[in-house]
């Protein structure tokens, strides 16, 4: 029978047959055909042949035609049955087939081969010619069958470590760490960042092999929470203070402008300045006014567009209980200094409350991380070049209180007081709150004949009067003195630059609400300044919230060893009434 049935109908031009016309009867040797052809012929041309032998006429050729089309109808089942079982033998070789590596590419050498990274080790790897070679980018990830050949391209990864850019190197790569600066790497940039401008400090996602920057990961704005904002604050606009003003012009503005000169006479310029004096004197604004100055004074000198960066830390907030996270912290400020640096801004690290980061062990309540904190401090203040590189301001109430390490010359050797302001300087700071252009009581305008100054004047040298009289009930806080003296404090002498703009902006709100309520001209009275005094004193929280001995005793200028009490004459929180 027919062994070859591939094919149907019978398909002469594949099969020529001799042709034998079908009146002259059954060919006389059909036997010489079928030996010569048998293997060859299917079914259908077997048939074929065979009717060709019988006469036109013969009633073989009827039953030989019956035999043909249930050949042919066995034909097309078996070709379907030939379909659904390649189907399933290419399924069950799917199911089978081992899992394909995925790696990342790393270059493309040559044409037609990839240097492919898969689970740490490198491969040559030919590229099968299917794939659009020129499509394949340098990070991609990349199918590798079980030769190691690239068979597909599946794109960037969208996950993997972030680190950091530390130094961008001259041939493209980069050189990245971790956080904390441990661990750096080298490499390579993905097509996509190829163009992109990369600085330090960015951060990139890596692939997982860690051998390719994918992309830059937005995030490394998030931790400018730190960072504050400088207002337009020149120096006029820092009431009084003039001592610490000139100390911290002397320590800070000198040596960076004029460096060249120090270095000529060797001497070790500070990396920074400690403010330390009563709440509320002018500790933040002073090294605010610092950063504005400075800068400015920079760029007014150099040409160069010198800009600020302000990074402004509670001490408080960088204790934490875990260990080591608080070093932490104080290492990414420093990295985050030197990166702004790096970029072209001046870096200010104004770190308030510094004693309960940077305190001796009497600090008390946080001693058990000062024994590496203090250390480390010094440690990156030593990594300082000079004051070009990042300025370091510490503000405390307690300068006692700071490890004497950090106030080594060469660190932060200057201890600038910043005090309560005298009386002459609370003037001034009103002054500075307290302008003639804001609107004035037309009555005082009146009596000042119209003088705006005069009646600006003549508000402030009451308001100062009543803040500075040592009358009775201006008596404050009462100290006990371990010479068993007891001393009063009266309200101007808890007086500070805080109180004075919140008594400014008390007025300011009376006479808004005035003026809302009145259809007459109305502005800023002696009569809202002399109630917004005792509202400030009455409400402002002047005295700490507990009873902590080493807040209260930041309130005052008394040598801490010498007081034995401290309590509120006018007490708002009655429990706290002696703390002591
Ligand atoms: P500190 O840091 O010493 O606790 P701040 O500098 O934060 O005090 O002062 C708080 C606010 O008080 C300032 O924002 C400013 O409005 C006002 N102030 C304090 N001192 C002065 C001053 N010498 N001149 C002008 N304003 C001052």
């Amino acid at each position: 029978m027919a062994r070859k049935n591939k094919s149907h109908p019978a398909d002469e031009s594949v099969h020529p047959l001799p042709s034998h016309p079908p009146e002259q009867g059954p060919h006389p040797s059909l036997e010489p055909i079928l030996d010569e052809n048998l293997d060859t012929l299917s079914a259908l041309q077997l048939v074929d042949l065979l009717t060709q032998f019988y006469p036109l006429d013969s009633p073989r050729r009827i039953e030989l035609g019956y035999l043909r089309r249930r050949i042919e109808e066995l034909e097309v089942l078996n070709d379907q049955a030939r379909q659904a079982v390649e189907k399933l033998d290419a399924a069950v070789t799917k199911l089978t087939s081992p899992a394909n590596r995925v790696g990342t590419l790393l270059n493309l050498p040559k044409p037609d081969t990839a240097l492919i990274v898969n689970g740490g080790t490198e491969f040559y790897c030919s590229i099968d010619p299917r794939l659009a070679q020129s499509k394949l980018l340098v990070g991609t990830r990349v199918l590798l069958n079980e030769a190691y050949v690239v068979i597909g391209d599946l794109g960037f990864e969208t996950g993997g470590p972030v680190a950091k850019i530390q130094d961008l190197l001259p041939d493209g790569r980069l050189r990245v760490g971790q956080e904390g600066g441990l661990a750096n790497t080298l490499v390579l940039r993905s097509a996509g960042l190829g163009k992109e401008k990369l600085k330090p400090g960015l951060e990139v996602r890596l692939d997982s092999s860690q051998r390719v920057a994918l992309e830059v990961v937005a995030g490394a704005q998030a931790r400018d929470h730190l960072l504050e904002q400088v207002p337009e604050l020149p120096w006029e606009k820092v009431g009084g203070q003039d001592e610490a003003r000139q100390a911290v012009r002397d320590a800070v503005e000198l040596p960076l402008l004029h460096a060249d000169l120090f270095k000529s006479y060797q001497h070790t310029s500070p990396k920074g300045i400690l403010l330390y004096g009563p709440p509320g004197c002018g500790k933040t604004l002073l090294g605010k006014a610092t950063a504005y100055n400075l800068t400015r004074q920079l760029r007014e000198r150099t040409g160069v567009d010198h800009r600020e960066y302000f990074m402004h830390v509670k001490g408080p907030e960088i204790l934490n209980m875990w260990v080591g996270e608080s070093e932490r912290q104080v290492r990414e400020l420093f990295a985050r200094a030197r990166e702004k640096a790096k970029e072209g801004f001046l870096p200010f690290i104004f770190i308030d409350e510094a004693e309960s980061i940077l305190g001796t062990r009497r600090a008390g309540r946080t001693s058990g991380i000062l024994n590496t904190l203090v250390p480390m401090f010094c440690a990156e203040m030593d990594g300082i070049e000079s004051l070009q590189q990042m300025v370091i301001i510490l503000a405390s109430n307690r300068a006692d209180m700071i490890d004497p390490a950090i106030l080594r010359p060469g660190r932060i050797d200057r201890k600038i007081k910043v005090s309560r302001p005298t009386r002459q300087g609370s003037e001034e700071i009103y002054r500075i709150y307290l302008t003639p252009n804001l609107p004035l009581d037309p009555e005082l305008l009146r009596e000042q004949g119209d003088d705006r100054q005069k009646a600006v004047d003549a508000i402030i040298a009451k308001v100062i009067d009543a803040q500075f009289s040592r009358r009775e009930d201006n008596r404050f806080l009462e100290v006990t003195l371990r010479s068993g003296r007891h001393e009063y404090l009266h309200r101007g002498d808890l007086v500070s630059g805080a109180i004075i703009a919140g008594i400014v902006e008390r007025a300011k709100e009376t006479a808004i609400k005035r003026a809302i309520a009145s259809p007459e001209p109305t502005g800023l009275s002696i009569g809202d300044f002399i109630a917004a005094l005792d509202v400030e004193y009455k409400q402002n929280d002047i005295f700490p919230p507990n009873d902590i001995t080493e807040d209260w005793l930041k309130l005052v200028d008394y040598d801490p060893e010498n007081v034995v009490k401290l309590s509120p004459v006018k007490p708002r929180r009655t429990e706290a009434s002696a703390i002591i």
